[in-house]
C-alpha cells in the first residue's frame, strides 16, 4: 500500500501514523482541513510519510471514510438495489419521463441515500446512487444527486416516520395538479386507506428551497401532495411502500377520469362506512388529515358533476404564513379550549 486513506477523522493521531507504518504507506490521505496532533506530526517526519489532501469526502478512492463505509454496508446495499427496482417500476408504469423523477431512503438520522440528477429512472444501477446529508451534501457517490433532494429532506426533517419518499410525474395525478384541485373522497376504499384526501402545494421552482418547504405545512398529515404545475410527491416507511402510494393515487385519479366519460353520477361511500376505513388507517399508523383533530368533513363534495374537489388549504402567504382555512381552524379551536374552560370554573 503506498497511500493510507485517513479521510475519515478531523483529527489524525499517533495511532494513526502507527497503523500507517504497519501498513507499509509512504503517504497519509487526509481530508481538507485535517489537522495532526503534535506526536503525530513528529511520528510523520520520523518515519518520512508524506501527506496528500482529498478535495472532498467522494474524490477518495475506495471505501475510506466513515461515509462510504456506510455508503457500502450490507442494508444500503440492499436499499440501492429496492431503489433501482423502483425507479424501473415508475418508468414502466410511466410515472417519470426523460431523466424525471427521484427516489430516496433514509439510512440513518444523518445520511439519506438517493437518486442521481440526468438518469432515467429504467437505467438506474446501484453504483449510480448517491448519499447526502440532511443539508443535501454529498457524502458519498460518484454521481451528482437529484437537485430535487431538498424536497424529500424537508419531508424527512419534518416527518419522523418518514424513511422513503418518491417524487414523481404520473400523468393523471398531476391531471389534478394542474388543475389545482384534488380527487374528493369517500369512492374507492384502496384510495381512503393508503392514501385518503391529498393536499397540493402552491407552485414554485423544482429544485429550490423554496419549492422544497412548499410542502411542509401539509407532509404531517398527508402521505401524498400534488404538486402544483409539477407532479406529486408521496412519503411511506420503504420505497417500495412509497412507490405503491404514488401507484393508488395515480390509478384513482385515472379511474375518475375514465367514470367521468360514461356520464353517470359517481356514487359515494357512506360517511359513516368511510370512517370505518379511516379506523383501519389509523390502525395502520398512515396519517390523515382526518385523523388530526381538524374539523374536516369525512368525504369532502366533488364539484357539482364534477370528479374534483377545491383543496382545504389552497395557499399560503408569501410569507409561508397561515390561510384563511388555517386561522378558521384556529379560532375554532380556540373557541372551543376557552368555553371548556369557562365550563370547568363554572362546574369545579
Ligand atoms: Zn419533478
Amino acid at each position: 500500500m503506498s497511500s493510507y486513506p485517513l479521510t475519515q477523522h478531523k483529527v489524525i493521531t499517533m495511532e494513526d501514523i502507527d497503523a500507517a507504518v504497519k501498513a507499509r504507506a509512504k503517504s497519509l490521505l487526509l481530508r481538507d482541513g485535517a489537522i495532526l496532533t503534535p506526536s503525530a506530526q513528529e511520528g510523520l517526519a520520523r518515519h518520512g510519510l508524506v501527506v496528500e489532501r482529498a478535495t472532498s469526502a467522494a474524490s477518495a478512492s475506495g471505501p475510506s471514510n466513515d461515509w462510504e463505509r456506510l455508503f457500502a454496508t450490507p442494508e444500503a446495499e440492499a436499499i440501492k438495489k429496492e431503489i433501482c427496482a423502483v425507479g424501473l417500476k415508475l418508468w414502466q408504469r410511466q410515472y417519470v419521463d426523460g431523466n424525471g423523477g427521484n427516489i430516496s431512503y433514509r439510512l440513518t438520522d444523518s445520511a439519506v441515500i438517493c437518486t442521481p440528477t440526468l438518469v432515467s429512472k429504467a437505467d438506474l444501477r446501484p453504483e449510480d446512487l448517491c448519499l447526502v446529508d440532511l443539508e443535501g451534501k454529498q457524502l458519498a457517490g460518484n454521481r451528482p444527486r437529484t437537485s430535487e433532494i431538498l424536497l424529500h429532506l424537508e419531508i424527512y426533517k419534518n416527518v419522523a416516520e418518514a424513511k422513503a419518499v418518491v417524487h414523481c410525474h404520473p400523468v393523471h395525478a398531476t391531471a389534478y395538479a394542474i388543475t389545482g384541485r384534488i380527487p374528493p373522497s369517500c369512492i374507492i376504499p384502496e384510495y381512503e386507506v393508503f392514501v385518503g384526501r391529498v393536499a397540493i402545494s402552491p407552485y414554485e421552482t423544482p429544485g429550490t428551497q423554496k419549492f422544497a418547504e412548499t410542502v411542509i405545512p401539509y407532509v404531517k398529515t398527508h402521505n401524498t401532495v400534488l404538486l402544483a404545475n409539477h407532479g406529486i410527491v408521496c412519503w411511506a416507511d420503504t420505497v417500495t411502500h412509497a412507490e405503491w402510494y404514488v401507484e393508488v393515487v395515480n390509478t384513482y385519479c385515472w379511474t375518475l377520469t375514465i367514470a367521468k366519460e360514461l356520464g353517470a353520477p359517481i356514487s359515494r361511500i357512506p360517511g359513516e362506512k368511510t370512517a370505518d376505513l379511516i379506523a383501519i388507517k389509523q390502525r395502520l399508523g398512515l396519517p390523515d388529515v382526518r385523523l388530526a383533530g381538524a374539523d374536516a368533513p369525512i368525504c369532502d363534495l366533488a364539484e357539482p358533476g364534477g370528479i374534483t374537489a377545491v383543496p382545504q388549504v389552497r395557499t399560503q402567504t408569501a410569507a409561508g404564513g397561515m390561510s384563511a382555512s388555517d386561522k378558521e381552524a384556529i379560532v375554532a379551536a380556540v373557541t372551543e379550549a376557552v368555553l371548556a374552560k369557562l365550563k370547568s370554573i363554572g362546574n369545579p
